[in-house]
């Protein structure tokens, strides 16, 4: 059969969200294309999202786009974050199968034809695992192993561990994920959320392959509040059991008290006792009210209903 008179194959499209990453997507591309040179019965395609770059990003994309027509270019007014980048890219994909992947070849292309094969199996979400992580501190791992324990207990929606972005989406959880309007997104968590059947594969996440990591331990912290305040209402709930706790034993406390005094009198004094409790309950309160402020802030943003981000520029491929 000529080619013209078949079906088009299913298109698997790379989205690449890069925010200064003028230095390394030329190595990504030159990884990439063979892997999806690699792929049979498929027609690959690669999305960048310029995430509002300071650097030559986006100039490089652009020639990177002119030389190789199945590349694609997508650049955001101004930076948005990761998490919206992705969001832009995975809603201007036009593709039957989606992979993501970070821009500094930390996770391996060479990956990818496993992520089909699974998806050809019928998987409709296939994440890579993190084995370990090179490259990174300590510090890093230790906050990261943390973070997931505290959401596993918090949240109804299990987030698996260790994984990032890097994952195949199907057409159908990419459809889902569309759907998925909140501006404060945890992406994993959202990934999570959508279902469908999932496995993951695992693999060994390389440093970083030029320039630097933008997410330093106040972004990651952020980052968790949001996962968490995203993903839970549980925080809402301790203040609660906070505040019940210590109005009991403030209760019990006083008994003691009145008792002490009908029995012994009162030689005045007290000082002490008093300023801890009214310490102690001062904090309390604030805590509470701070993680009210948490959620209360999310809902304003939302309430605002602006758009996830804005686009400055689409060149979508001839191929799509
Ligand atoms: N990124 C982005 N917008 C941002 C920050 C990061 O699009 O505001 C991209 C970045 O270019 C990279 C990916 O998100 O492709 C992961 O970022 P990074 O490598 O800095 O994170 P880490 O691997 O250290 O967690
Ligand atoms: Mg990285």
């Amino acid at each position: 059969m000529p080619p013209d008179m078949s079906e088009p194959l299913p298109r698997l499209l790379v989205v690449v969200p890069a925010f200064n990453e003028g230095e390394g997507l030329r190595a990504l591309q030159a990884r990439l294309l063979p892997v999806l040179d690699g792929l049979d019965g498929l027609r690959g395609g690669i999305l960048y999202v310029d995430d509002g770059s300071r650097d030559d990003t986006w100039d490089v994309m652009c020639a990177l786009a002119a030389e190789e027509p199945r590349v694609e270019v997508l650049k955001l007014s101004r930076n948005f974050g990761k998490e919206l980048a992705l969001t832009a890219g995975l809603d201007h994909a036009e593709a039957d199968a989606v992979v993501v992947i970070d821009a500094d070849l930390q996770d391996p292309p060479e990956l990818i034809p496993e992520f089909v094969a699974h998806w050809r199996q019928g998987f409709d979400v296939v994440y890579g695992t993190r084995l370990q992580r090179d490259g990174e501190t300590w510090l890093k791992k230790l906050t990261a192993a943390g973070f997931y324990r505290v959401m596993d207990r918090l949240s109804h929606t299990p987030v698996p561990r260790d994984t990032g972005d890097f994952r195949l989406l199907s057409r159908r959880a990419l459809d889902a994920l569309r759907g998925l309007r909140e501006r404060h997104r945890f992406m994993k968590g959202l990934f999570a959320w959508v279902g469908f059947r999932q496995c993951s594969v695992p693999y060994r996440r390389d440093p970083r392959h030029a320039g630097q990591s933008k997410f330093n331990y106040w972004k990651l912290w952020n980052f968790a509040l949001e996962g968490i305040t995203s993903f839970s209402t549980a925080p809402l709930r301790v203040a609660t059991y906070i505040g019940v706790l210590t109005a009991a034993l403030a209760f019990a406390y006083g008994l003691v008290i009145v008792a002490k005094t009908l029995l012994w009198g009162e030689p005045v004094a007290g000082y002490p006792s008093l300023m801890t409790v009214i310490l102690f309950l001062g904090g309390i309160q604030l805590i509470a009210l701070g993680m009210i402020g948490e959620y209360l802030g999310r809902l304003y943003d939302e309430s605002k209903q602006r758009p996830l981000y804005l686009v400055d520029t689409w060149q979508p491929s001839h191929d799509a």
